[in-house]
Protein backbone atom coordinates (compact mmCIF):
# COMPACT_ATOMS: atom_id res chain seq x y z
CA UNK A 1 0.00 0.00 0.00
CA UNK A 2 1.48 3.29 -1.06
CA UNK A 3 1.87 5.92 1.71
CA UNK A 4 0.51 9.62 1.29
CA UNK A 5 2.56 12.38 1.90
CA UNK A 6 0.74 15.75 2.41
CA UNK A 7 2.25 19.03 1.77
CA UNK A 8 1.10 21.72 3.71
CA UNK A 9 1.95 25.87 3.71
CA UNK A 10 1.66 29.35 2.86
CA UNK A 11 0.71 29.85 -0.23
CA UNK A 12 4.06 31.32 -2.45
CA UNK A 13 6.32 29.10 -0.01
CA UNK A 14 7.45 27.06 -2.83
CA UNK A 15 5.05 23.76 -2.33
CA UNK A 16 3.98 23.65 -6.43
CA UNK A 17 8.17 23.64 -7.28
CA UNK A 18 8.45 21.17 -4.77
CA UNK A 19 5.78 19.28 -6.14
CA UNK A 20 6.46 19.56 -9.62
CA UNK A 21 9.87 18.92 -8.89
CA UNK A 22 9.01 15.43 -7.07
CA UNK A 23 6.62 14.25 -9.52
CA UNK A 24 9.15 15.56 -12.27
CA UNK A 25 8.43 14.50 -15.77
CA UNK A 26 5.83 12.00 -15.41
CA UNK A 27 2.97 12.99 -17.28
CA UNK A 28 -0.34 12.62 -15.56
CA UNK A 29 -2.71 10.92 -18.00
CA UNK A 30 -5.92 12.85 -17.22
CA UNK A 31 -4.08 16.07 -17.86
CA UNK A 32 -5.32 16.46 -21.22
CA UNK A 33 -8.96 15.25 -20.78
CA UNK A 34 -11.52 18.09 -20.75
CA UNK A 35 -13.52 17.75 -17.58
CA UNK A 36 -11.17 16.32 -15.45
CA UNK A 37 -8.99 18.70 -13.13
CA UNK A 38 -6.48 20.91 -14.69
CA UNK A 39 -3.78 20.93 -12.19
CA UNK A 40 -2.09 17.67 -11.00
CA UNK A 41 -2.32 17.88 -7.60
CA UNK A 42 -1.33 14.07 -6.41
CA UNK A 43 1.27 12.18 -8.04
CA UNK A 44 3.84 9.35 -7.44
CA UNK A 45 7.72 9.55 -6.38
CA UNK A 46 9.89 7.60 -5.25
CA UNK A 47 12.98 7.67 -2.30
CA UNK A 48 15.09 5.01 -1.06
CA UNK A 49 13.47 2.58 -2.51
CA UNK A 50 10.21 3.43 -1.17
CA UNK A 51 7.38 4.71 -3.71
CA UNK A 52 4.43 7.39 -2.28
CA UNK A 53 1.81 9.62 -3.27
CA UNK A 54 2.52 13.24 -2.83
CA UNK A 55 -0.33 15.82 -2.48
CA UNK A 56 -0.66 18.95 -2.81
CA UNK A 57 -3.18 19.87 -0.13
CA UNK A 58 -3.58 23.78 -0.59
CA UNK A 59 -4.69 22.87 -4.77
CA UNK A 60 -7.57 20.72 -3.30
CA UNK A 61 -8.82 23.01 -1.26
CA UNK A 62 -8.63 26.86 -2.98
CA UNK A 63 -10.70 27.03 -5.88
CA UNK A 64 -9.14 28.63 -8.99
CA UNK A 65 -9.71 32.40 -8.16
CA UNK A 66 -9.00 32.68 -4.47
CA UNK A 67 -6.70 33.99 -2.25
CA UNK A 68 -5.90 36.64 -5.06
CA UNK A 69 -2.88 39.11 -3.89
CA UNK A 70 -4.53 41.23 -0.72
CA UNK A 71 -6.42 37.97 0.78
CA UNK A 72 -5.97 38.85 4.34
CA UNK A 73 -3.66 37.13 6.59
CA UNK A 74 -6.60 36.40 8.46
CA UNK A 75 -8.04 34.48 5.85
CA UNK A 76 -4.88 33.05 4.52
CA UNK A 77 -4.37 31.29 7.74
CA UNK A 78 -7.31 29.45 7.72
CA UNK A 79 -7.27 28.24 4.42
CA UNK A 80 -3.75 27.15 5.46
CA UNK A 81 -5.13 25.70 8.75
CA UNK A 82 -7.53 23.61 6.54
CA UNK A 83 -4.84 22.59 4.86
CA UNK A 84 -3.17 21.21 7.47
CA UNK A 85 -6.66 19.40 8.73
CA UNK A 86 -6.96 17.52 5.86
CA UNK A 87 -3.43 16.66 5.61
CA UNK A 88 -3.58 15.27 9.42
CA UNK A 89 -6.81 13.18 8.46
CA UNK A 90 -5.92 11.90 5.42
CA UNK A 91 -2.11 11.46 4.74
CA UNK A 92 0.87 9.11 6.58
CA UNK A 93 3.16 11.98 6.47
CA UNK A 94 3.21 15.68 6.06
CA UNK A 95 5.96 17.87 4.92
CA UNK A 96 5.81 21.26 6.39
CA UNK A 97 6.68 24.34 3.98
CA UNK A 98 8.12 27.47 5.33
CA UNK A 99 9.79 30.37 3.82
CA UNK A 100 13.28 31.22 4.95
CA UNK A 101 13.40 34.15 2.87
CA UNK A 102 10.14 35.76 4.78
CA UNK A 103 10.98 34.28 8.09
CA UNK A 104 7.99 33.08 10.16
CA UNK A 105 4.29 34.41 9.77
CA UNK A 106 1.69 34.50 12.09
CA UNK A 107 -0.20 31.71 9.60
CA UNK A 108 3.22 29.73 10.34
CA UNK A 109 2.69 29.63 13.94
CA UNK A 110 -0.99 29.08 13.42
CA UNK A 111 -0.71 26.06 11.15
CA UNK A 112 2.16 24.78 13.32
CA UNK A 113 -0.06 24.51 16.63
CA UNK A 114 -2.52 22.34 14.29
CA UNK A 115 0.24 19.91 13.29
CA UNK A 116 1.81 20.08 16.48
CA UNK A 117 -1.22 17.68 17.69
CA UNK A 118 -0.75 14.77 15.44
CA UNK A 119 1.15 11.61 15.82
CA UNK A 120 1.78 11.93 12.35
CA UNK A 121 5.56 12.42 11.30
CA UNK A 122 5.89 15.77 10.13
CA UNK A 123 9.01 17.51 8.50
CA UNK A 124 8.93 21.19 8.60
CA UNK A 125 10.88 22.08 4.86
CA UNK A 126 12.55 25.96 5.40
CA UNK A 127 12.79 26.62 1.66
CA UNK A 128 13.84 29.37 -0.69
CA UNK A 129 17.41 28.73 1.36
CA UNK A 130 18.62 29.37 -1.86
CA UNK A 131 22.05 29.98 -0.32
CA UNK A 132 24.16 29.60 2.92
CA UNK A 133 22.90 33.26 4.68
CA UNK A 134 19.26 31.79 4.22
CA UNK A 135 20.15 28.14 5.20
CA UNK A 136 21.32 29.78 8.53
CA UNK A 137 17.73 31.78 8.88
CA UNK A 138 16.30 28.06 8.97
CA UNK A 139 16.96 27.89 12.83
CA UNK A 140 14.63 30.38 13.24
CA UNK A 141 11.44 27.43 12.51
CA UNK A 142 13.08 26.21 15.70
CA UNK A 143 10.15 28.45 17.30
CA UNK A 144 7.57 25.78 15.80
CA UNK A 145 8.47 23.21 18.21
CA UNK A 146 8.45 20.78 14.81
CA UNK A 147 11.77 19.45 15.56
CA UNK A 148 14.87 20.44 12.84
CA UNK A 149 13.71 22.61 10.32
CA UNK A 150 15.46 21.35 6.90
CA UNK A 151 17.13 24.16 4.69
CA UNK A 152 15.78 23.42 1.48
CA UNK A 153 15.31 25.22 -2.46
CA UNK A 154 12.51 23.46 -4.00
CA UNK A 155 13.84 25.64 -6.90
CA UNK A 156 17.92 24.78 -7.00
CA UNK A 157 16.91 20.96 -5.54
CA UNK A 158 19.00 21.89 -2.81
CA UNK A 159 18.19 20.20 0.33
CA UNK A 160 15.17 17.99 -1.14
CA UNK A 161 16.92 14.70 -0.87
CA UNK A 162 17.26 15.66 3.21
CA UNK A 163 13.75 16.48 3.18
CA UNK A 164 12.89 13.23 1.26
CA UNK A 165 15.48 11.10 3.66
CA UNK A 166 13.14 12.37 6.80
CA UNK A 167 10.07 11.26 4.87
CA UNK A 168 10.70 8.43 4.28
CA UNK A 169 12.77 7.10 7.68
CA UNK A 170 9.30 8.64 9.49
CA UNK A 171 6.83 6.83 7.12
CA UNK A 172 5.39 4.02 9.07
CA UNK A 173 5.26 0.45 7.45
CA UNK A 174 1.86 0.22 6.52
CA UNK A 175 1.04 -3.42 7.55
CA UNK A 176 -1.60 -4.54 5.44
CA UNK A 177 -2.98 -8.21 5.42
CA UNK A 178 -4.24 -7.98 2.36
CA UNK A 179 -5.65 -11.47 0.92
CA UNK A 180 -3.91 -11.07 -2.46
CA UNK A 181 -6.22 -13.44 -3.51
CA UNK A 182 -9.17 -11.98 -2.87
CA UNK A 183 -10.74 -9.30 -5.87
CA UNK A 184 -11.16 -5.90 -4.08
CA UNK A 185 -13.64 -4.04 -4.98
CA UNK A 186 -13.89 0.08 -3.99
CA UNK A 187 -17.18 2.01 -4.11
CA UNK A 188 -16.28 5.40 -4.33
CA UNK A 189 -18.32 8.83 -5.11
CA UNK A 190 -19.25 12.01 -3.87
CA UNK A 191 -20.39 12.03 -0.22
CA UNK A 192 -24.38 11.13 -0.41
CA UNK A 193 -24.24 9.15 -3.51
CA UNK A 194 -25.38 5.88 -1.80
CA UNK A 195 -21.81 4.34 -1.27
CA UNK A 196 -22.64 2.94 2.53
CA UNK A 197 -26.21 2.31 1.52
CA UNK A 198 -25.10 0.24 -1.46
CA UNK A 199 -22.75 -1.61 0.85
CA UNK A 200 -25.39 -2.25 3.37
CA UNK A 201 -27.20 -4.00 0.14
CA UNK A 202 -24.31 -5.80 -0.69
CA UNK A 203 -23.91 -6.80 2.77
CA UNK A 204 -27.15 -7.47 3.36
CA UNK A 205 -27.93 -9.99 -0.02
CA UNK A 206 -24.80 -12.28 0.96
CA UNK A 207 -25.02 -14.36 2.95
CA UNK A 208 -21.47 -15.17 3.48
CA UNK A 209 -19.96 -12.51 5.15
CA UNK A 210 -17.40 -13.11 7.13
CA UNK A 211 -16.64 -10.63 9.67
CA UNK A 212 -16.38 -6.78 9.77
CA UNK A 213 -12.97 -5.23 9.94
CA UNK A 214 -13.41 -1.51 11.27
CA UNK A 215 -10.78 0.41 9.89
CA UNK A 216 -8.18 1.47 12.70
CA UNK A 217 -5.40 2.80 10.69
CA UNK A 218 -7.21 2.80 7.22
CA UNK A 219 -9.52 5.15 5.80
CA UNK A 220 -11.75 2.53 4.71
CA UNK A 221 -14.33 -0.19 6.24
CA UNK A 222 -13.46 -3.56 4.77
CA UNK A 223 -15.90 -6.26 4.11
CA UNK A 224 -14.47 -9.26 2.69
CA UNK A 225 -17.64 -11.54 1.28
CA UNK A 226 -17.48 -14.68 -1.05
CA UNK A 227 -19.98 -14.45 -4.22
CA UNK A 228 -20.05 -17.49 -5.76
CA UNK A 229 -17.01 -18.91 -4.28
CA UNK A 230 -15.04 -16.31 -5.50
CA UNK A 231 -13.33 -13.96 -2.60
CA UNK A 232 -13.53 -10.49 -2.87
CA UNK A 233 -13.07 -7.82 -0.39
CA UNK A 234 -15.49 -4.40 -0.25
CA UNK A 235 -13.48 -1.28 0.26
CA UNK A 236 -16.45 1.32 1.41
CA UNK A 237 -15.11 4.78 1.92
CA UNK A 238 -17.75 6.81 3.80
CA UNK A 239 -16.75 4.33 6.52
CA UNK A 240 -14.71 6.80 8.66
CA UNK A 241 -17.20 9.87 8.46
CA UNK A 242 -19.56 7.57 10.35
CA UNK A 243 -16.79 7.62 13.19
CA UNK A 244 -17.75 11.20 13.50
CA UNK A 245 -13.98 13.02 13.48
CA UNK A 246 -15.18 14.89 9.95
CA UNK A 247 -18.01 17.03 9.42
CA UNK A 248 -16.68 19.73 7.77
CA UNK A 249 -15.69 20.22 4.24
CA UNK A 250 -16.69 16.87 3.22
CA UNK A 251 -16.73 17.35 -0.55
CA UNK A 252 -12.87 17.88 -0.03
CA UNK A 253 -11.93 15.46 2.35
CA UNK A 254 -13.68 12.73 -0.18
CA UNK A 255 -11.39 13.40 -2.86
CA UNK A 256 -8.10 11.48 -0.94
CA UNK A 257 -9.88 9.16 0.31
CA UNK A 258 -11.57 7.79 -2.89
CA UNK A 259 -7.80 8.07 -3.84
CA UNK A 260 -6.84 6.01 -1.38
CA UNK A 261 -9.65 3.27 -2.06
CA UNK A 262 -8.62 3.55 -5.58
CA UNK A 263 -5.02 2.57 -4.92
CA UNK A 264 -5.98 -0.58 -3.73
CA UNK A 265 -8.58 -1.93 -5.39
CA UNK A 266 -8.86 -4.05 -8.98
CA UNK A 267 -11.91 -2.62 -9.22
CA UNK A 268 -13.86 1.12 -8.91
CA UNK A 269 -17.71 1.33 -8.48
CA UNK A 270 -18.08 4.69 -9.57
CA UNK A 271 -21.13 5.99 -7.63
CA UNK A 272 -23.68 8.75 -9.89
CA UNK A 273 -26.41 10.53 -7.97
CA UNK A 274 -29.06 10.18 -10.23
CA UNK A 275 -30.86 13.17 -9.35
CA UNK A 276 -28.13 15.50 -10.17
CA UNK A 277 -26.47 13.94 -12.98
CA UNK A 278 -22.94 14.28 -13.38
CA UNK A 279 -20.23 17.09 -11.51
CA UNK A 280 -17.17 17.79 -11.69
CA UNK A 281 -16.15 16.38 -8.80
CA UNK A 282 -17.84 12.76 -10.48
CA UNK A 283 -15.26 13.33 -13.36
CA UNK A 284 -12.87 14.54 -10.80
CA UNK A 285 -12.54 10.85 -9.32
CA UNK A 286 -13.16 8.96 -12.59
CA UNK A 287 -9.98 10.73 -13.59
CA UNK A 288 -8.65 9.21 -10.91
CA UNK A 289 -9.59 5.65 -11.67
CA UNK A 290 -8.27 6.72 -15.19
CA UNK A 291 -4.54 7.35 -14.39
CA UNK A 292 -4.43 4.11 -11.76
CA UNK A 293 -5.75 2.26 -14.32
CA UNK A 294 -8.15 0.56 -12.56
CA UNK A 295 -11.46 -1.38 -13.62
CA UNK A 296 -14.40 0.57 -13.42
CA UNK A 297 -18.13 0.38 -13.80
CA UNK A 298 -20.29 3.37 -13.64
CA UNK A 299 -23.36 2.70 -11.26
CA UNK A 300 -25.82 5.53 -11.63
CA UNK A 301 -27.70 4.98 -8.16
CA UNK A 302 -31.24 6.66 -6.84
CA UNK A 303 -32.95 5.51 -10.07
CA UNK A 304 -35.87 5.14 -7.99
CA UNK A 305 -35.90 9.16 -7.67
CA UNK A 306 -36.19 10.07 -11.77
CA UNK A 307 -39.41 10.44 -13.09
CA UNK A 308 -39.30 8.57 -16.06
CA UNK A 309 -40.53 8.19 -19.50
CA UNK A 310 -39.96 6.50 -22.75
CA UNK A 311 -36.50 8.43 -23.29
CA UNK A 312 -35.17 9.32 -19.70
CA UNK A 313 -32.98 5.88 -19.67
CA UNK A 314 -31.50 6.75 -23.18
CA UNK A 315 -31.07 10.60 -22.42
CA UNK A 316 -29.05 9.74 -19.22
CA UNK A 317 -27.26 7.21 -20.53
CA UNK A 318 -25.70 9.99 -23.33
CA UNK A 319 -25.51 11.98 -20.61
CA UNK A 320 -23.27 10.15 -18.46
CA UNK A 321 -21.02 8.40 -21.67
CA UNK A 322 -20.56 12.07 -22.67
CA UNK A 323 -19.36 13.08 -19.51
CA UNK A 324 -17.17 9.71 -19.26
CA UNK A 325 -16.00 9.84 -23.05
CA UNK A 326 -12.39 9.25 -22.05
CA UNK A 327 -13.61 5.83 -20.46
CA UNK A 328 -16.19 4.64 -22.89
CA UNK A 329 -14.84 1.09 -21.63
CA UNK A 330 -17.03 1.25 -18.25
CA UNK A 331 -20.19 -0.45 -18.43
CA UNK A 332 -23.24 1.20 -16.98
CA UNK A 333 -25.50 0.10 -14.56
CA UNK A 334 -28.39 1.84 -12.84
CA UNK A 335 -29.60 0.75 -10.04
CA UNK A 336 -31.05 1.78 -6.83
CA UNK A 337 -29.26 1.23 -3.30
CA UNK A 338 -32.63 1.89 -1.50
CA UNK A 339 -35.02 -0.27 -3.36
CA UNK A 340 -32.71 -3.18 -4.47
CA UNK A 341 -33.68 -2.30 -8.42
CA UNK A 342 -30.78 -4.15 -10.05
CA UNK A 343 -28.06 -4.04 -6.96
CA UNK A 344 -27.69 -8.31 -7.32
CA UNK A 345 -26.07 -7.24 -10.86
CA UNK A 346 -23.69 -5.10 -9.40
CA UNK A 347 -20.95 -7.77 -7.97
CA UNK A 348 -21.66 -9.94 -10.76
CA UNK A 349 -20.27 -6.96 -12.92
CA UNK A 350 -17.49 -6.34 -10.79
CA UNK A 351 -16.13 -9.75 -11.03
CA UNK A 352 -16.62 -9.90 -14.92
CA UNK A 353 -14.10 -6.67 -14.84
CA UNK A 354 -11.85 -8.11 -12.55
CA UNK A 355 -11.61 -11.33 -14.91
CA UNK A 356 -10.97 -8.79 -17.73
CA UNK A 357 -8.54 -7.22 -16.27
CA UNK A 358 -6.64 -10.34 -16.15
CA UNK A 359 -7.56 -11.72 -19.21
CA UNK A 360 -4.14 -12.46 -21.55
CA UNK A 361 -4.55 -12.92 -25.36
CA UNK A 362 -2.14 -15.34 -26.79
CA UNK A 363 0.29 -13.87 -28.88
CA UNK A 364 -0.12 -16.10 -31.84
CA UNK A 365 -3.92 -15.01 -31.91
CA UNK A 366 -2.62 -11.45 -31.25
CA UNK A 367 -0.26 -11.61 -33.85
CA UNK A 368 -3.71 -12.10 -36.46
CA UNK A 369 -5.05 -9.79 -35.29
CA UNK A 370 -2.27 -7.01 -36.07
CA UNK A 371 -2.16 -8.39 -39.44
CA UNK A 372 -5.23 -8.57 -40.24
CA UNK A 373 -5.41 -4.55 -38.64
CA UNK A 374 -2.92 -3.50 -40.77
CA UNK A 375 -4.11 -4.94 -43.91
CA UNK A 376 -7.64 -3.33 -43.97
CA UNK A 377 -5.88 0.10 -42.19
CA UNK A 378 -2.34 0.59 -42.54
CA UNK A 379 -0.58 2.72 -39.74
CA UNK A 380 -0.84 6.20 -40.12
CA UNK A 381 2.58 7.99 -39.63
CA UNK A 382 2.97 11.64 -37.53
CA UNK A 383 5.11 12.95 -40.98
CA UNK A 384 3.26 12.09 -43.39
CA UNK A 385 6.01 10.19 -46.03
CA UNK A 386 7.72 7.98 -42.90
CA UNK A 387 7.27 4.60 -44.23
CA UNK A 388 5.86 2.76 -41.13
CA UNK A 389 5.98 -1.10 -40.43
CA UNK A 390 4.64 -2.89 -37.70
CA UNK A 391 6.16 -6.23 -37.24
CA UNK A 392 4.69 -8.04 -34.55
CA UNK A 393 3.14 -7.57 -30.88
CA UNK A 394 2.98 -9.25 -27.16
CA UNK A 395 0.94 -8.79 -24.22
CA UNK A 396 3.61 -8.72 -21.25
CA UNK A 397 1.61 -7.48 -18.36
CA UNK A 398 -2.61 -8.21 -17.31
CA UNK A 399 -4.02 -5.91 -15.19
CA UNK A 400 -4.03 -4.15 -16.71
CA UNK A 401 -3.66 -5.18 -20.15
CA UNK A 402 -0.49 -3.76 -21.95
CA UNK A 403 -0.11 -4.57 -25.36
CA UNK A 404 3.34 -3.80 -26.94
CA UNK A 405 3.55 -3.44 -30.27
CA UNK A 406 7.13 -3.62 -31.86
CA UNK A 407 7.46 -1.20 -35.41
CA UNK A 408 10.35 0.34 -37.19
CA UNK A 409 9.67 4.03 -35.57
CA UNK A 410 7.81 3.42 -33.05
CA UNK A 411 7.66 7.20 -32.29
CA UNK A 412 6.43 8.06 -35.85
CA UNK A 413 3.21 6.20 -35.11
CA UNK A 414 0.12 8.42 -34.79
CA UNK A 415 -1.97 8.41 -31.66
CA UNK A 416 -5.11 7.89 -33.80
CA UNK A 417 -3.53 3.80 -34.71
CA UNK A 418 -3.51 3.65 -31.13
CA UNK A 419 -6.74 4.00 -30.64
CA UNK A 420 -8.01 2.19 -33.39
CA UNK A 421 -5.78 -0.56 -32.58
CA UNK A 422 -7.16 -0.52 -29.32
CA UNK A 423 -10.77 -0.90 -30.88
CA UNK A 424 -9.84 -3.92 -33.05
CA UNK A 425 -8.51 -5.59 -29.54
CA UNK A 426 -12.08 -4.98 -27.80
CA UNK A 427 -14.28 -5.75 -30.88
CA UNK A 428 -12.50 -9.58 -30.65
CA UNK A 429 -11.64 -9.49 -26.76
CA UNK A 430 -14.01 -8.50 -23.81
CA UNK A 431 -11.99 -6.47 -21.60
CA UNK A 432 -15.39 -4.23 -20.78
CA UNK A 433 -14.50 -2.16 -17.75
CA UNK A 434 -10.59 -2.25 -18.10
CA UNK A 435 -8.60 0.44 -19.51
CA UNK A 436 -5.70 -1.42 -21.67
CA UNK A 437 -2.43 0.10 -22.64
CA UNK A 438 -0.89 0.28 -26.07
CA UNK A 439 2.83 0.70 -26.45
CA UNK A 440 4.76 1.02 -29.74
CA UNK A 441 8.36 0.48 -29.34
CA UNK A 442 11.16 0.66 -31.97
CA UNK A 443 12.56 -2.73 -32.98
CA UNK A 444 15.80 -2.59 -33.29
P1 LIG B 1 2.96 27.66 -3.62
O1 LIG B 1 1.96 28.74 -3.69
O2 LIG B 1 3.30 27.32 -2.21
O3 LIG B 1 2.62 26.46 -4.42
O4 LIG B 1 4.31 28.28 -4.20
P2 LIG B 1 4.98 28.13 -5.64
O5 LIG B 1 5.62 26.81 -5.80
O6 LIG B 1 4.01 28.56 -6.67
O7 LIG B 1 6.17 29.18 -5.50
C1 LIG B 1 5.95 30.57 -5.29
C2 LIG B 1 7.10 31.35 -5.84
O8 LIG B 1 8.30 31.04 -5.11
C3 LIG B 1 7.40 31.04 -7.29
O9 LIG B 1 7.75 32.23 -7.93
C4 LIG B 1 8.59 30.10 -7.20
O10 LIG B 1 9.42 30.17 -8.34
C5 LIG B 1 9.31 30.62 -5.99
N1 LIG B 1 10.12 29.57 -5.35
C6 LIG B 1 9.74 28.31 -5.05
N2 LIG B 1 10.77 27.64 -4.49
C7 LIG B 1 11.81 28.50 -4.42
C8 LIG B 1 13.16 28.41 -3.93
O11 LIG B 1 13.61 27.36 -3.47
N3 LIG B 1 13.91 29.53 -4.01
C9 LIG B 1 13.44 30.69 -4.55
N4 LIG B 1 14.27 31.73 -4.58
N5 LIG B 1 12.20 30.81 -5.02
C10 LIG B 1 11.38 29.73 -4.97
P1 LIG C 1 -22.78 8.02 1.11
O1 LIG C 1 -22.45 9.31 1.75
O2 LIG C 1 -22.28 7.98 -0.30
O3 LIG C 1 -22.37 6.82 1.90
O4 LIG C 1 -24.38 7.99 0.97
P2 LIG C 1 -25.47 7.26 1.89
O5 LIG C 1 -25.49 5.80 1.61
O6 LIG C 1 -25.26 7.68 3.30
O7 LIG C 1 -26.80 7.87 1.28
C1 LIG C 1 -27.09 9.25 1.36
C2 LIG C 1 -28.61 9.44 1.34
O8 LIG C 1 -29.16 9.01 0.10
C3 LIG C 1 -29.31 8.64 2.41
O9 LIG C 1 -30.36 9.42 2.90
C4 LIG C 1 -29.85 7.43 1.66
O10 LIG C 1 -30.98 6.89 2.25
C5 LIG C 1 -30.14 8.00 0.32
N1 LIG C 1 -30.04 7.01 -0.76
C6 LIG C 1 -28.97 6.22 -1.03
N2 LIG C 1 -29.22 5.46 -2.10
C7 LIG C 1 -30.48 5.75 -2.52
C8 LIG C 1 -31.31 5.29 -3.59
O11 LIG C 1 -30.95 4.45 -4.41
N3 LIG C 1 -32.55 5.85 -3.69
C9 LIG C 1 -32.98 6.80 -2.81
N4 LIG C 1 -34.20 7.27 -2.99
N5 LIG C 1 -32.24 7.25 -1.81
C10 LIG C 1 -30.99 6.74 -1.65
Amino acid sequence: MKPIVALVGRPNVGKSTLFNRLIGERRAIVEDIPGTTRDRLYGDTEWNGRVFTVVDTAGLLLDEDDLTPGTPQLEIARRVREQAELAIAESDAIIFIVDSREGLTAADAAVAEVLRRTDKPVVLAANKADNHERAMNAVEFYALNLGEPIPMSAYHGIGVGDVLDRVTEALPVVEMEEDETAVKIAIVGRPNVGKSSLLNRLIGQERSVVSDIPGTTRDSIDTPIEIGGVRALLIDTAGIRRRGKIDRGLERYSVMRALRAIERADVALLLIDATEGVTAQDTHIAGMILESLKGVAILVNKWDLVVKDAYTFDQFSRHVREAFKFMSYAPLLFISAKTGQRVDKVLPLALDIARNRQRRIPTSELNTLLRRAVYEHPPTAVHKGAHLRLYYATQPQVAPPVFLFFANQAEQVHWGYARYLENRIREQYDFTGTPIKIVFRTRA
